[in-house]
């Protein structure tokens, strides 16, 4: 994917990172219009509003639909902002284009079917639309890749991605945990795609949406799509994670932009150091394989079990505590050192 084309090429490269919000759903043509002209207020160029909206249970508000075109018109009219709108289907594509949405973007549930992303595709060819595509709910860095090439295959060139969390047994706080690593892994496989990232579906809380926007940034993501709402308690769907205007324009001004010169001299030597740690980190847990391998031989000759959960037990409660000590937290060592041994006991059994 070398040949991507910027999203908006009219937007000068300065004006990052580039900032999409807006309510979840159009609910109707008084709600759009208030939130559109409070945002541009707050100086959001790019308004979004879902208008098919995939709800997982039938019952929900299942969106507009088409009837919401026209409202997305007067918010490009009388506001100026570029609008954007989800689709999941041909119809849905066909639909917004010719309304004249400035921007698509797919949805979580939509990325995970190949079926589909193609017939989205196929829908695409042809046109020079800018298309935004959300990772799908499961934690799959392939399927997130394979819906992205689909488009890209059909000509999408103004391509970009968007974070948004992934479903998971474990939630904590968040409603869709970040799993930052995926993500991150994509930005190294696809170094010129725009990632952005949608804080107010993992967080699911308006509290948690900030603090997540930050860290985004941090990371080095190039944008991020937040959901605001006139009236967030009153939204239709996801309304304990829609900001109000006023806090949209708060998180807006709070948010630090982290420069990612990566020839800044500091951060260069800091990185080396990394490195010749990770070097380090290597050759010992390799050093440790050698070691779980001798006794592997050992257990075997002896005709002992593998697995010694006694002792394990306490090598996990060691460390943890630790780690503890030394600033990290017990939960981080246990699950490090698990991944460690499990692959000991692969390479104690393979022997
Ligand atoms: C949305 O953006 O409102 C939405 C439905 O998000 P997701 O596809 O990430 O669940
Ligand atoms: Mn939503």
């Amino acid at each position: 994917m070398n040949d991507l084309q910027p999203l908006f090429p009219s937007l000068p490269a300065t004006d990052t990172p580039l900032f999409i919000a807006g309510p979840c759903s159009a609910e109707t043509e008084e709600q759009t219009l208030a939130t559109a002209r409070a945002l541009a207020d707050a100086g959001v160029g790019i308004f979004r509003a879902g208008l098919w909206k995939p709800r997982t249970r039938p019952g929900g508000f299942e969106g507009v639909g088409a009837e919401g075109l026209p409202w997305l018109r007067r918010v490009q009219r009388e506001t100026g902002m570029r609008t954007a709108t989800e689709v999941a289907t041909r119809e849905h594509v066909a639909a917004a284009l010719d309304g004249g949405v400035d921007l698509l973007w797919i949805g979580a549930r939509t990325t995970g079917d190949p079926f589909a992303m193609q017939e989205i595709a196929d829908a695409l060819a042809g046109h020079d639309v800018p298309v935004l595509v959300k990772n799908p709910a499961s934690p799959d860095l392939e399927l997130w890749i394979g819906a992205l090439q689909r488009l890209y295959n059909a000509g999408v060139r103004r391509l970009g991605a968007i974070h948004r969390g992934f479903s998971s047994l474990d939630r904590g706080d968040y409603r869709n945990p970040p799993l930052w690593a995926l993500p991150i892994e994509l930005r190294r496989r696809m170094p010129r795609l725009p990632l952005l990232c949608d804080p107010s579906h993992i967080a699911g809380r308006r509290e948690l949406v900030a603090p997540l926007a930050q860290q985004a940034l941090d990371l080095g993501f190039d944008g991020l799509v937040v959901e605001a709402h006139r009236a967030p308690d009153q939204a239709w769907s996801d309304s304990e994670q829609q900001l109000a205007p006023a806090a949209l324009c708060d998180l807006r001004r709070a948010l630090v932009v982290r420069r990612t010169d990566t020839t800044a001299e500091p951060l260069a030597t800091l990185r080396e150091r990394i490195d010749r740690t990770d070097d380090e980190l290597v050759a010992l847990i390799a050093r440790r394989m050698a070691i779980a391998r001798e006794i592997g031989t050992l257990k075997r000759a002896r005709g002992l079990a593998v697995l010694q959960p006694r002792r394990y037990e306490e090598l996990l409660a060691r460390r943890a505590a630790q780690a503890e000590e030394r600033g990290m937290s017990a939960a981080f060592m246990r699950r490090l050192l698990q991944v460690i041994h499990e692959e000991s006991i692969r390479q104690q059994m393979e022997e």
